[in-house]
């Protein structure tokens, strides 16, 4: 997808990015490598949402880079969407370790993180957003089951919303593997 959106708009995007870049507003600022903003065209009609940034992710500064994004790569090839042309980011900018090892957000760090998501997608506008994982889904679904929701389009509010399971979950059980695979080829043809 070409970006042809308005100088003013790309001017206000990178103002965004570079003040997540400089984020201080919880404690995980210290230990992330590089903080991952996200990346995509920013008039993306879709946009991708995970959970927080992981190992390969921090290294880098990139979203979904690592095997939960291999496997997401292959997914959204089942789907015939073509990563280039959405607007991927997580919930977390940063990355949530113990001992080294990714760790689920606390709720205190989603709601400190969830500001530069919501001026991301004030500034993208996206029609669409796939959710991938129990957090994403509960930020825009608050006190919902995931497990009720996936696997379909919901609308709210004039946007469309598919939640699913998130790709690392993929590929630590089979079954969610499958389940993710039938799901994305639900997205044939939206784009
Ligand atoms: N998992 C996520 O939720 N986001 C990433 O960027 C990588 C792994």
């Amino acid at each position: 997808m070409r970006d042809n959106s308005s100088p003013n708009k790309i001017v206000i995007f990178q103002k965004l990015k570079r003040q997540v870049e400089k984020c201080q507003r919880c404690p995980l600022h210290k230990t992330t490598k590089k903080i991952v903003f996200g990346e995509g065209p920013i008039n993306a009609k879709m946009m991708i949402i995970g959970e927080a940034a992981g190992r390969m992710e921090s290294l880098q500064g990139r979203p979904f880079i690592g095997p939960a994004g291999k496997f997401l790569d292959k997914l959204l090839n089942l789907g015939g969407v073509n990563r280039k042309n959405v607007f991927i980011t997580s919930i977390l900018k940063c990355r949530p370790t113990i001992d080294d090892r990714n760790r689920k957000p606390k709720k205190e760090e989603i709601e400190a993180c969830l500001p530069w998501l919501r001026k991301q997608i004030e500034i993208i506008n996206p029609k669409y957003f796939i959710l991938l994982g129990e957090v994403a889904f509960s930020v825009f679904f608050p006190g919902e089951k995931l497990s009720k929701f996936r696997g379909r389009w919901i609308e709210k509010k004039g946007k469309f919303y598919f939640p699913t399971y998130h790709p690392a979950a993929g590929l630590r059980f089979p079954k969610i593997k499958k389940i993710l695979e039938k799901d994305l080829k639900k997205l044939k043809n939206i784009l």
